[in-house]
């Protein structure tokens, strides 16, 4: 870690000062800090100590004894963007899927459904390499931001940091979810782009939405892919590519492993591929795995 992340980091003593309902599973926690000096670039994440909620203790003593280790620190980007007043992170609630996933998850459902305003939290950032690098439109004029569910939150402070500074940027969003009512800050990027004309596209990719008749235009029906990148993005050769979403967990690795199989590629590996396959470089590519 850098020295100059290292100083960057501390804990913060947050009050909720709103809780907005994103979707069914999905909520947007607004952070008032007091009078704190808040030092993130867009792309950062905090962490969240589930110890700290008397309500989860017997919870997690449990799931500690179950797993024979101690539960760490969640990471939560930051929805926020360093112009804004306030922190906020939007929280996706982790599904347990019996005979599937092997624990419940611990914080997410709590932080979703039981967190609210007036509450208190311990949060401790900032910190994350996947940032918007501060020479980027020394090296592009067109972001690509390929996320998928909850993925989306560091990618939108990326995109309202670079519309609201001016920056000389165009943004192509590339939004994966199962269903449209999965679709997180519909209204905000509808907003956003009735703002900034011409400066954000956003094309919706649904893997298992039935009605797809109600759409018209950029709503498409499937998994991203190499075609579908192909035909969105036609200066792919210089474009950057911001990719976040889920991706292979440590638990997926040591079941493959126990198997004697490789792990299944998610989300993350997928659009990488695809993307390689159609020629971008390393050195355009910048992504994170919420696995
Ligand atoms: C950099 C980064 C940024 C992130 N940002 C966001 C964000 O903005 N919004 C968001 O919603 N999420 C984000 N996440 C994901 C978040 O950190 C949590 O992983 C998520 O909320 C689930 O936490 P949980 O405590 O609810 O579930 P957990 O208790 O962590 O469980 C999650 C899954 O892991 C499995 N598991 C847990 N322990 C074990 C074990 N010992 N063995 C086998 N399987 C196990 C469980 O069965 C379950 O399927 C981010 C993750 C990273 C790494």
């Amino acid at each position: 870690m850098s020295q100059d992340n290292r100083k960057r980091i501390k804990q913060f003593e947050v009050m909720v000062a709103e809780r907005i309902r994103e979707t069914h599973d999905t909520t947007t926690l607004i952070l008032f800090t007091g009078n704190d000096h808040l030092d993130y670039k867009p792309g950062h994440f905090v962490t969240i100590d589930p110890h700290q909620f008397p309500a989860l203790e017997r919870w997690t003593n449990y799931l500690e004894d179950m797993k024979g280790k101690k539960e760490t620190a969640r990471a939560y980007s930051l929805y926020s963007a360093p112009h804004e007043k306030y922190l906020a992170i939007t929280i996706k609630e982790e599904q347990y899927v019996s005979g599937s996933t092997k624990f419940p998850p611990l914080l997410s459902p709590v932080l979703v459904h039981r967190i609210d305003a007036g509450s208190k939290m311990v949060i401790t950032g900032f910190t994350g390499p996947y940032v918007l690098p501060e020479d980027i439109e020394s090296r592009t004029d067109h972001l690509v931001h390929v996320a998928a569910g909850s993925g989306v939150v560091p990618n939108m402070s990326m995109i309202k940091h670079a519309l609201a500074t001016d920056m000389k940027l165009s943004h192509t969003l590339i939004y994966s979810n199962k269903n449209w009512n999965d679709v997180i800050y519909r209204r905000r990027i509808e907003e956003l782009q009735r703002q900034y004309p011409g400066k954000l596209k956003v094309v919706h990719a649904l893997t298992r939405e039935r009605n797809m008749e109600q759409f018209d235009g950029d709503v498409f029906a499937g998994r991203v892919n190499e075609s579908l990148i192909r035909d969105l993005v036609p200066d792919a050769s210089v474009a950057h590519f911001f990719v976040c979403g889920p991706g292979i967990t440590k638990y997926d690795r040591q079941l493959a492993k126990e198997q004697g199989l490789d792990p299944a590629p998610r989300f993350l590996e997928s659009v990488i591929a695809a993307l390689q396959s159609i020629g971008v470089e390393r050195s355009q590519l910048h992504h994170e795995s919420y696995g």
